[in-house]
């Protein structure tokens, strides 16, 4: 795939404003250099205010980061250390400003959920990070949903099985571009709802996370190696819920814009 090859695809991918955008680059690999029999996308994420794009390494996600939704969901609340999973990186979607992106109801599932969530976005990496020096490795944030086959996490959680398969499949991360903290400065609080067919769903501050951005990064970071390309999807808060399709939901965080997805 030429240059201008890869460009219009990424022009594409931006006007659709639906599906992970894909391209060949492989970083610090010229494409010359590596032959395969076949190709694998990349995914990358556009990038306000810029003509580049944020390429995804890993996708991390916390677990139960605001008091309320702890407790909606069986736990206990109190300060026990944060607990995380991932979701593969091809399980974005990407969603443009302004436009609604259609996102399939998935397989398998009769209680599929949303989960609004900050997502912060990594240019820098490490391990055993300090707390004062987390938020240097943020680059930006965007606004995610954390979609959840919630019968199934539940169901596997029941039988001790791993959560794979009500979080980690295919379209489960839809979200907005990346806005460097350069720009936007970084969440610490504000507004942070979703709405399903214009009715309050999920209404909260982002001061309500139990484990702020930059303990995330701390925490996480004993456990793995970070790298520029994570994204940390940061908790939703209380009222996750269901949808169905033809349900439109829109997320807001105070200070980026609307995310709209129509379940289809
Ligand atoms: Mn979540």
């Amino acid at each position: 795939m030429s240059n201008s090859d890869r460009r219009s695809v990424l022009k594409t991918g931006l006007a659709m404003g639906a599906g992970a955008l894909v391209g060949c680059a492989t970083p610090g690999i010229a494409n010359n250099q590596v032959k395969t029999p076949f190709h694998v996308p990349a995914t990358y994420i556009p990038i306000v205010g810029s003509d580049q794009m944020f390429p995804v390494r890993r996708i991390y996600c916390i677990g139960r980061n605001y008091a309320a939704h702890a407790r909606e969901m069986g736990s206990d609340p109190t300060r026990e250390p944060p607990f995380f999973f991932q979701k593969p990186t091809d399980a974005i979607q990407y969603v443009a400003p302004g436009t609604t992106a259609n996102h399939p109801y998935p397989s398998l599932t009769k209680n599929y959920h949303y989960e609004i969530e900050l997502v912060a976005a990594l240019n820098k990496g490490g391990r055993n990070i300090p707390l004062e020096k987390a938020l240097e490795l943020v680059y930006g944030y965007a606004t995610g949903l954390d979609m959840t086959r919630r019968d199934l996490q539940r169901g596997m959680g029941d039988q001790k099985k791993p959560w794979e398969i009500g979080k980690s499949f295919d379209m489960s991360a839809p979200i907005g571009p990346i806005h460097p903290a350069s720009r936007t400065g970084h969440f610490k609080d504000g507004s942070i709802w979703l709405q399903v067919n214009g009715q309050v769903k999920q209404n909260a501050n982002l001061n309500q996370m139990i484990w702020s951005v930059a303990e995330q990064i701390s925490k996480l970071s004993e456990a793995f190696e970070l790298m520029p390309g994570d994204l940390i999807y940061s908790g939703t808060p209380e009222n996750v819920g269901p949808v169905v399709k033809g349900d439109l939901m829109e997320g807001h965080i105070d200070g980026l814009p609307n995310l709209s997805v129509k379940v289809v």
